[in-house]
């Protein structure tokens, strides 16, 4: 059995990158459960990248668990599907992990019901053109669940220019504490071949390659076992580091080819799609039903019942909190992993499409590190070495430091940081650089936003 699996470890990786505590332990063998239903549910119409879903239900209408509530408004948008069976309660600016209030549906769940989903009809896929496969997946509303969130029927439609001949499928999941990926490869095995073969179809692509870390080899076994004879499906497992679970990073390791600055994988000929994301196109799209609930992993010091849960999408943290057993605040909450994960400003905020993690810890952590001051940097270069896209963080830092911003992406590169925390992780003065780099970034793109305006 070991000389099968040492088979299946891809020697490929990507230069730089880190090794932080992996923390995974504390949920990798503990299998998925499910959360019971809060008595109200906030839906945001805004809760993925691109245009809010346009609402299409009135306070006061019942609904069945699954019906859409509110439509794509173009094709960069996805419709919103009730999770629950109730009624719509009110719209209102409701609070996000993202940070500004949202318009968003509260949605009163009947608490008597069978929470059957009501509202699919099955399909043949091998049925279905290109196109049509193409338009069922946004009728699903399905987004990168990975926490990008960004619209998966949209990397179905990559520039006529381009040929998609690859499809990688991303089970790295390098976010310590996160391990929702994991129990879904685990778990969900056969929905994610479905959906792999979906996404192949879609695409045009004679292959696919499902990549994880060198840590999650039970999940290699359990994929290997459902892969299809024809060999057009691969596994591999590349080198556990972080941030291997990048699209970048993992096109490199995988494939050993470079995406351009700027670019797409569609511009090397690949399309890439979170693990969590595809077992959920599997199960979704032979039924015609719509993205209701997604696996949480629910960890940190700071909470009783940790664990991997298959929660309804709208849920508040609050309600999680007082299922699983919290008594701290806010202030102690991370939406996502440690890495790149956001703060959460309030117990009301609800898990979204792109929640994969909730991250609790306790105030005695936060205490420590409020506690942790900063030091001029001393140009050791660790962040460069760490820097998976060969920036300079140094320099790119001290340039924040004076607003010089411009400079910041016309010589070094800014835009191509995706803020995956290396540098700052590894600063020995403790500058965070990152939160520096979000800063100019935002600073830059309202800049261009208002340059547009004033063009118009
Ligand atoms: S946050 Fe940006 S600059 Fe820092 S290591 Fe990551 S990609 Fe490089
Ligand atoms: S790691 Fe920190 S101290 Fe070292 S060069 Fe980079 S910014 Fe300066």
């Amino acid at each position: 059995m070991f000389h099968l699996i040492s088979n299946l470890l891809h020697k490929g990786t990507f230069s730089h990158g880190i090794h932080p505590d992996e923390n995974k332990h504390f949920t990798e063998n503990i299998p998925i459960r499910r959360l019971p239903f809060a008595p109200e549910l906030v839906l945001p119409l805004s809760q993925h990248f691109g245009a809010p879903s346009d609402l299409i239900v009135h306070p006061g209408q019942e609904v069945v668990r699954g019906e859409p509530i509110a439509k794509a408004k173009g094709f960069m948008s996805v419709p919103l599907h009730a999770p629950a069976t109730g009624r719509i309660k009110r719209v209102e600016l409701m609070p996000t992990a993202k940070g500004p209030k949202t318009p968003s549906i509260i949605l009163e769940v009947y608490p008597g019901d069978s929470q059957e989903v009501g509202y699919y009809y099955e399909r043949d896929i091998d049925e279905m053109s290109q196109q049509e496969i193409i338009q069922a997946v946004q009728d699903t509303g399905l987004v990168g669940l990975g926490g990008a969130a960004f619209p998966t029927h949209v990397k179905l439609s990559p520039p006529k220019e381009h040929t998609v001949h690859t499809v990688l499928i991303n089970g790295c999941e390098c976010e310590p504490f996160l391990t929702t990926d994991h129990r879904v490869m685990l778990e969900r095995t056969e929905d994610l071949i479905t959906g792999t073969k979906i996404l192949m179809k879609a695409l045009g692509a004679e292959k696919a390659i499902i990549g994880t870390e060198k840590n999650k080899m039970n999940a290699v076994e359990a994929i290997q076992k459902h892969l299809p004879e024809d060999g057009s499906i691969e596994v591999r497992a590349v080198q556990t580091k972080y941030p291997q679970g990048a699209e970048k990073m993992l096109v490199k390791a995988l494939m050993g080819l470079e995406i351009p600055s700027g670019g797409f994988p569609s511009a090397v000929g690949c399309g890439v799609f979170n693990v969590a994301s595809t077992a959920e196109l599997g199960e979704l799209l032979p039924k015609s039903q719509g993205v209701i609930e997604r696996v949480v992993t629910i960890t940190g010091p700071g909470i009783e019942k940790r664990g991997n849960y298959m929660v309804p999408i709208g849920t508040p943290i609050r309600f999680i909190l007082d299922q699983l057993g919290f008594s701290g605040s806010a202030n102690c909450l991370i939406m996502g992993g440690p890495m790149m994960g956001s703060s959460v400003s309030s117990l009301d905020v609800p898990i979204t499409k792109g929640s994969g993690g909730l991250l609790v810890l306790t105030e005695s952590i936060l205490e420590g590190q409020h506690d942790q001051k900063s030091y001029p940097c001393i140009s050791c270069a660790q962040c460069l070495d760490a820097c998976p896209m060969h920036l300079n963080p140094s320099q790119l830092g001290k340039l924040a430091n004076k607003h010089r911003y411009d400079e910041m992406q016309s010589d070094f590169h800014l835009m191509d940081c995706f803020e995956c925390g290396c540098c700052s992780y590894v600063c020995p003065s403790g500058i965070p650089l990152v939160q520096y780099f979000r800063v100019a970034k935002s600073s830059l793109r309202e800049k261009a936003a208002r340059e547009r305006a004033n063009a118009s």
